[in-house]
């Protein structure tokens, strides 16, 4: 008998584009989410945080191949797209919240990039932030172009550069500094911008209620390897208080790795997440899962390349 697998499709933006301000975003179209849960419904047994355990452990043999969906960045777009979706089908998602974007109201880099991005066009921001580093004395990295690539398939190769360069390679403090100013000089406040990017307390929690599971995704979202020991234990420390100050009781909390390639996490960053009770992890690596895969890097597939 051919050996189960677990198939787990990972998320960002789900819009629908006509109340999308951002056209350039990109994102998927919620009707095309509609379609593509709808699809994936009728090839697979759609799978629960604990049939995923269970199933994990080998103690959970499914007749059909299961399917987890997870969706990354705690985003509005989840509260107001995805959850009805899903809960009317009875489907349950996983949902991974950047605690100090919802806490704090900070904007996370990452997407700070994405709506510069989108607002400006790739080329103007681009040269904007180039100039900006040059006024501060800041140097580009040479990016590899391969490595790029990889973490970056869906992008052409000179946004994947960019993106590699402002996520991996540019100093944390320096690339912030140009970008928030860049931030509010094309979008205002912050974190004005960051309630409406972001689900809040109350939202998350009425997820809850209609069957979901809330995870971590850290408190900061900057790539665990980056961060040394002492600030490592303090991203995640903080992003498990504030994740059970703020939600409803849950059995399982899992967690999600920002950016996710291997290299993005540690096993130290993997030891930490044990101690803190979070009962698995995901990366982004391309893969299926199967009973007995390592619990703490689980593999994903792109919803690009679920369909
Ligand atoms: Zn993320």
């Amino acid at each position: 008998m051919e050996q189960s697998t677990l198939t787990v499709v990972m998320y960002h933006y789900v819009r629908t584009a006509p109340r999308n301000p951002f056209p350039a975003l990109k994102s998927m179209d919620t009707d095309a989410f509609v379609q593509q849960v709808t699809d994936l419904a009728t090839r697979y047994e759609m799978a629960t945080m604990d049939s995923t355990l269970a199933f994990l452990e080998g103690e959970y043999h499914p007749r059909r191949p299961l399917c987890l969906l997870t969706f990354d960045d705690g985003v509005q777009d989840h509260y107001r797209e995805v959850g009805p979706v899903l809960a009317e089908r009875g489907i349950q998602g996983l949902f991974f919240l950047v605690t100090g974007c919802m806490e704090e109201g900070v904007v996370a880099a990452v997407h700070k990039n994405h709506f510069l991005t989108a607002g400006l066009g790739f080329p103007e921001w681009r040269r904007r932030f180039f100039r900006r580093a040059r006024t501060c004395g800041l140097a580009m990295p040479v990016v590899d172009p391969g490595a790029a690539a990889r973490t970056y398939p869906w992008d052409t190769a000179k946004v994947a550069e960019f993106k590699y360069a402002f996520n991996f390679e540019l100093p944390a403090i320096e690339r912030d500094a140009i970008v928030d100013e860049l931030f509010i000089e094309e979008f205002g406040d912050e974190s004005a911008f960051a309630r409406q990017l972001y689900l809040s307390w109350e939202e998350a929690r009425q997820m809850q209620c209609d069957g979901m599971v809330l995870g971590g995704h850290t408190h900061r979202h900057q790539p665990l390897a980056s961060l040394n020991a002492a600030e490592l234990r303090s991203d995640l420390n903080e992003c498990r208080r504030i994740l059970d100050l703020r939600l409803r009781p849950q059995p399982f909390t899992p967690f999600s790795y920002p950016y996710g390639k291997r290299d993005s996490f540690t096993g130290e960053a993997v030891r930490r997440l044990r101690e803190l009770n979070f009962c698995c992890a995901f990366s982004t690596e391309v893969g299926r899962n199967q009973a007995g895969s390592d619990r703490y890097a689980l593999q994903r597939v792109d919803c690009k390349q679920a369909a």
